[in-house]
Parts: C-alpha cells; sequence; structure tokens
C-alpha cells in the first residue's frame, strides 16, 4: 500500500493504477473486480476495518464487494441512487448500456448482489471525509471530500488514464460506461470548482494539480441551453440598461447586458467574508489566482485598482467593499481568487475570498429582494436562493457594472497617462 495523505492509502495493483482501490482510515472504498479479492485481503490483512463504501456500483468497483464485506463481516454503504443496482440480482448490467462490452463485464468482473447498510447522501460523513453526490457516471456516484487538506476521492467522475491503453491523463470516462454524460460533466464541474490538492481517481494514478482539472471542465462541451441563454437575442434574462440610468453615472451606452435569469441557469458561486454570491457562469470569463494589481488613484473605494491579464488591462473590483458585507474571514486556507467576467465586451475582475462550486438554479429557486434586502449588500442583490443548508446572494449585475464601468474609465485615463504606447503597464 502507498500512503497518498493523512490515513489515506493506495492497494498496490497490476497494471498499476489501472483500478484503484483505497483504504482511508477504517474505510475500504472501493473493491475492483471480482478477481480484485485475493489482492486487497491480502494487503488490508490485520487491520481492523468498519466499513467498505463505493463510489459507485459498477463491475470494476463492486467486484469483490460482496466476497469482502462477508470475509471481513464489515457493512457495504453506498450512494443512495446505487442501492437497487448493488441490491438486485442483475441490477449491476441494467444500469449500463447492453452489448457485447456489458456481457463481457457481467461474465468476469461484476460481483453478486449485497445488502447494503447505509445509503449515502450529501453531507454525510465517512472516515473523516464528507460524502458529495455526482450522479452520472452511475446514478448513485458518489464523491469523498475532505476540505481540510483538500483531498478528494472522485471515482469515474473523471479517469486520470486511457483504460484501453492505459496511458495516463485526464478526461471524461467513456460515453459506453457513462448513462448520463452531460450530468456527469456538470458533477465534474463542481468538484473542480473545489480546487482539490489531491485527486484520487478510480482509474489513473493521484493527481496534484488542481488546474488540470480545472482546464479540462472548461473545454468540456457546455451544458444545453448555454449558448441560447448567452445569446442577446433572447429575451428571458436580458434587459437593456436604462439610457437614464447610463447618463446619470456618465457611461456611455452599453447596449445589452444580461441579467440574473429568468431561466435555469449555472452559476458560479463565491465566497466574500461570511457570505456566499453567485454570478451566471457564461458572463464569467476565467478565475484567475490574485495577480499584482496596481492601485489606481482618485477611485471609489470599490476599485482596488487594475491588473494586467496577458496584456490586457483589467480593473478589479474589492467585492467587500462594494458589497459592504459583514466582516469576517471565510477564507481559511482557500486561496483568493479574481473571477474575471465579461459584459458588453468588457472585462472586469471581482476579488472574491474563495470560489466555492459551480451550482444550477431553477428560477424559482431565487426569492426576489424586496424589503430590507433590496438595501443590502450595497444595493447588488437581484435576490436570495436556498442551495443545501446556505443561502446565496444572486448578484444583480447591472449594479456591479456601474461600479465596474466608473472603475474602468478611470484605470483607462490612468493607464493611458502613464503608457500611452504599451498595454503592459502593470507587469510584476
Ligand atoms: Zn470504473
Amino acid at each position: 500500500m502507498r500512503q497518498l495523505a493523512d490515513g489515506v492509502y493506495l492497494l498496490r495493483g497490476f497494471p498499476p493504477n489501472a483500478i484503484n482501490v483505497y483504504l482511508v482510515g477504517d474505510v475500504l472504498i472501493d473493491a475492483a473486480t471480482r478477481q480484485g479479492e485475493r489482492r486487497i485481503l491480502r494487503q488490508i490483512r490485520g487491520r481492523a476495518l468498519a466499513a467498505h463504501a463505493l463510489t459507485h456500483a459498477h463491475p470494476d468497483h463492486q467486484g469483490a464487494s460482496h466476497a469482502i464485506c462477508e470475509r471481513l463481516q464489515i457493512p457495504l454503504w453506498c450512494g443512495r441512487g446505487d442501492v437497487a443496482a448493488m441490491e438486485t440480482p442483475g441490477g449491476i448490467s441494467n444500469s449500463q448500456a447492453p452489448g457485447w462490452l456489458n456481457r463481457l463485464q457481467t461474465r468476469y468482473w461484476t460481483g453478486p448482489p449485497h445488502p447494503v447498510a447505509r445509503a449515502l447522501a450529501a453531507g454525510d460523513e465517512v472516515a473523516g471525509f464528507t460524502v458529495l453526490e455526482c450522479p452520472g457516471h452511475s446514478p448513485g456516484h458518489v464523491a469523498y471530500w475532505r476540505e481540510s487538506d483538500r483531498v478528494l476521492i472522485l471515482g469515474d467522475v473523471l479517469n486520470n488514464m486511457n483504460l484501453i491503453t492505459g496511458v495516463p491523463g485526464l478526461h471524461e470516462p467513456p460515453a459506453v460506461f457513462t448513462p448520463d454524460p452531460a450530468r456527469n460533466r456538470e458533477s465534474a464541474r463542481r468538484l473542480a470548482a473545489l480546487e482539490p490538492a489531491l485527486c484520487c481517481f478510480g482509474h489513473g494514478p493521484p493527481l496534484r494539480d488542481p488546474q488540470k482539472l480545472a482546464d479540462l471542465t472548461v473545454t468540456m462541451p457546455q451544458p444545453k441551453g448555454w449558448q441560447q441563454y448567452n445569446n442577446p437575442n433572447f429575451a428571458p434574462g436580458t434587459q437593456v440598461i436604462a439610457a437614464s440610468v447610463m447618463a446619470g453615472l456618465g457611461i456611455a451606452a452599453l447596449g445589452l447586458v444580461v441579467v440574473p435569469p429568468c431561466v435555469t441557469a449555472w452559476m458560479v458561486a463565491f465566497t466574500v467574508g461570511v457570505e456566499s454570491f453567485a454570478v451566471p457562469i457564461e458572463l464569467v470569463r476565467e478565475i484567475v489566482r490574485v495577480p499584482a494589481i496596481t492601485p489606481v488613484p482618485d477611485v471609489p473605494a470599490a476599485v482596488e485598482g487594475v491588473m494586467n491579464l496577458r496584456g490586457r488591462i483589467v480593473p478589479v473590483l474589492n467585492l467587500r467593499a462594494c458589497l459592504a458585507v459583514m466582516s469576517g474571514d471565510s477564507a481559511g486556507a482557500r486561496p483568493e481568487r479574481v473571477v474575471v467576467i465579461e459584459i458588453a465586451g468588457r472585462r472586469v475582475g471581482l476579488r472574491v475570498d474563495a470560489v466555492s462550486e459551480v451550482v444550477k438554479l431553477a428560477p424559482e429557486q431565487i426569492q426576489r429582494a424586496h424589503g430590507l434586502l433590496l438595501s443590502s449588500h450595497g444595493g447588488c442583490a437581484y435576490g436570495i436562493a436556498q442551495v443545501a443548508d446556505r443561502l446565496i446572494v444572486v448578484l444583480d449585475l447591472e449594479l456591479l457594472l456601474q461600479h465596474a464601468m466608473r472603475a474602468r474609465n478611470h484605470a483607462e485615463r490612468h493607464v493611458a497617462r502613464a503608457e500611452p504606447e504599451s498595454g503592459q503597464a502593470t507587469g510584476a
């Protein structure tokens, strides 16, 4: 066994990393194929295990589960959406696409059904890890996440190895084994947003580079409705900013601007102080580590300065000041980020404590701001949504934009004065 993190071990296998089994504290996670029984029992001999948990009920993860639970007299746990497949004879093969590959797996890999003692749901604790539900590759696929050292055991939401050639590399799991690829991509985006320091896959070597995960999820096909929502001619969710508002602020006409959605939308959620906020994902161009920010004189307190984004000068707003958030530090070990948004062709950076996740919000989930809430957060709250056990404030981008445009006018004048010929005014 190889130790990967505090209390996290990867069992040996052949070929190495082809089908991974982990020991986390006193819980065995996944159990390879039926043929895995001997190698697993040999390596965990002498250890007192409390339970055996699955990332998902597929033949290459539950193959030896029944045998191991019987031999060690330990309970089996799995995601609630996979319980039926795990307990029903033929459930595993019925949960996957029919065909010769399925028959082959059933014949050689699939383990017998076994009663599930505990159906895992989001937020449950397993050996110091938090259960995250990430369906798509299987209906009840779960990942295990430990915030304190940012370790993620993510099963087959992504593979870090080509299953046929054995060549390491990060990619989506093969479509033939993934009943709902769109849903799986959504799960992958949510996991990537956690910026895990260590990723432990079902297939492939461990990965200690969160940027790789983020890069892959950016290049994956976008969710349905994305282009439609991004189209300025699509009526719901778009609005012409009133000319009078512009005039009052001395801002040039901006044309169409997407405001918080009237259609179900993916949102990037982030924290500032003790609060969570969200903006529509299609306005987010990139999320970067906080670069050198050059202060600009004579701007509103909300404007932190300008940053140089590959030669492009981008004003950065300090959301703490913008939104007048309650003091308190949500960042902890999380690194601060600048979320770069683009509105009407102009980019603006939003400095946040941490980007937490990508959430999908239906319009009915968002309660419009009214009464007292309307004046909260510097007047920038569009509405508020309950996600799991938290409240997320959906920001009104019109108002953020007003801050931003004021910032940009100042910033551009400043840069123009400093270095008329070059866009590289803020290097280092
Ligand atoms: Zn697998």
